[in-house]
């Protein structure tokens, strides 16, 4: 596997708990909307902890863009890059396959799940192909959605927020159960992709196979 030191070049958080970061791109380095690669902080105590993250930028831009949740109090590799600020260098390694996309279908996301659907949905709206593909995203509050605004654009009503631990005006205050899924996905013939925390997987692909989801047709990752 080879590793590429690259400069954090913009930081900025985009709500409480994640932070946006844009890095140097490696001359070269391509990835497929979806995929992730280990990064680790290029500092001596640091540079032998590698960690999961997807891209979310689009392979055309210039730069790559991460949006990462910070857990500063895991004292682990977020709550060190939660400090870093542009010119601190991180080290890449390659991408690898996690979500990949297949086709139109139903995307479910819990919380910080939903970056490898940002770079899909991303590249495909560019490309005039987003039609037929519908958004759950699940967080715990308002506050917790990323993109909330560039998903609306991109989605406009095949877009759904579901919140789990509030109740704000705008917004539906419940989980994702069979009920909601037998509402707002009708079709369970179509393809499925799902990402968020290993119990939100676990339980949403448990309940689309249940209802009809064929399991070549389900993509689950995290
Ligand atoms: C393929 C893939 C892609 C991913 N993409 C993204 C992404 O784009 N954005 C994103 O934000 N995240 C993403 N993640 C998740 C991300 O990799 C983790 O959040 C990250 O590894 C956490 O690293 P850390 O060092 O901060 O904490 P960890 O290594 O998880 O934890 C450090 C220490 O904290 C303690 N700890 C661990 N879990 C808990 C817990 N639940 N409660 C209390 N203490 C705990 C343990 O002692 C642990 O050793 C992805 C994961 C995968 C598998």
């Amino acid at each position: 596997m080879s590793a590429f030191i690259a400069k954090i070049l913009e930081t900025q958080f985009i709500n409480h708990h994640v932070k946006r970061f844009a890095v140097e791109k490696p001359p070269g380095y391509t990835f497929i909307p979806g995929q992730a690669t280990e990064i680790a902080i290029n500092l001596p105590e640091w540079k032998d902890q590698f960690r999961p993250f997807t891209f979310t930028g689009l392979n055309r831009w210039d730069y790559l863009e991460f949006l990462i949740k910070i857990y500063p109090e895991r004292k682990g590799v977020t709550a060190m890059l939660g400090k870093l600020q542009a010119g601190a260098e991180l080290i890449l390694n390659n991408p690898f396959g996690a979500i990949e996309y297949k086709g139109p279908g139903v995307f479910i996301a819990g919380g910080s799940g939903i970056t490898p659907f940002v770079a899909i949905f991303r590249d495909l709206f560019q490309k005039g192909d987003i039609k037929n593909c519908r958004l759950i995203y699940s967080t715990r509050t308002a506050d917790e959605i990323i993109l909330h605004d560039e998903l609306k654009k991109m989605l406009n009503n095949d877009y759904f927020n579901l919140i789990t631990r509030e109740q704000v005006i705008g917004f539906l205050s419940k989980r994702i159960d069979r009920n909601y899924l037998i509402e707002h996905v009708v079709d369970f013939s179509q393809h499925f992709y799902v990402c968020g925390p290993e119990n939100f997987v676990k339980q949403i692909s448990t309940l689309l196979l249940d209802l009809g989801a064929n399991a070549n047709s389900l993509v689950a990752e995290w």
